[in-house]
């Protein structure tokens, strides 16, 4: 059975004291969760030093919003796989539809970035989605399988045993436009099948997250879908008690 995964994404927010805050907040609160769930946090890379000596306890995972894909050079303003591991992250997010849009990675950039932190030891965990457009013009299916795909071409299908896919449609990331339990699990179900018609032990053990508006009032339908194995939470895991809310939503126990 797949352990569900519950991952805050800070993005570009928090001083060192609502970091403080906050990860005491969630740590409290972790209390009260069984072991049926697992719960990280990606703060921005100059917090992950701080992060790392408030969560010494090692019940909620560090993660990080970005990696380089190069193992160090002349890369200004860029960090790198290895940098991150030393400091105790375990997950990085890659292929971010933020990353993606305004910083203009590509899909290729996205799975150099994956295989670096493999590299590392990290565990990438990789976004999918398709924009409202896109959608709207019945492409969700390809574009969603071409963001995984680039992937696979380039590390090779068996590297996603140690990886997280998210989905994460574009039009719901911060618009509060939560995809309904349905359209996520549509899009979870196919990229699970595709993976299936590759590796069929692979598809039963491979985490696929849904991210989007998720918050404690519609986090439970969303984990309740059979291909849904928890959650990427932006703007509601900036709130301690709404993120450890949204956990308890996941916790399988
Ligand atoms: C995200 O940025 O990964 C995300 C899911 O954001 P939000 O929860 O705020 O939509």
């Amino acid at each position: 059975m797949r352990r569900n995964l519950v991952v805050g994404n800070w993005k570009m927010h928090g001083s060192r004291e609502q970091v403080i805050q906050l990860l005491q907040g969630i740590e409290a609160g972790s209390a009260e969760l069984s072991t049926g769930v697992e719960i990280g946090v990606c703060p921005p890379h100059i917090h992950i030093d701080l992060a790392a000596e408030l969560l010494k306890s090692g019940s909620i995972k560090l993660g990080a919003q970005n990696v380089y894909s190069k193992p160090e050079g002349a890369f200004t303003g860029e960090i790198s796989a290895a940098m991150l591991a030393e400091y105790g992250v375990v997950y990085v997010i890659v292929g971010h539809s933020e990353r993606r849009a305004i910083f203009s990675e590509t899909d290729r950039q996205v799975a150099l970035k994956f295989q670096a932190a493999q590299t590392s030891k990290l565990i990438p965990i990789l976004c999918v989605g398709e924009s409202l457009e896109q959608r709207q013009n019945g492409l969700t299916d390809k574009i969603v399988l071409s963001q995984l795909n680039a992937v696979i071409e380039v590390a090779g299908v068996e590297a996603l045993q140690r990886a997280v896919i998210a989905y994460e449609p574009l039009w719901a990331i911060g618009t509060g436009q939560t995809a309904t339990p349905e359209q996520a699990q549509q899009v979870h179900q196919l990229l699970r099948g595709h993976l299936r018609q590759l590796d069929r032990e692979l598809a039963d053990v491979i985490r696929i997250i849904y991210g989007g508006s998720v918050k404690s009032a519609n986090a439970k339908d969303l984990f309740s879908q059979a291909d849904i194995d928890g959650g990427l939470i932006g703007g509601a895991s900036l709130q301690a008690e709404e993120f450890i809310s949204i956990c308890k939503s996941a916790d399988k126990e």
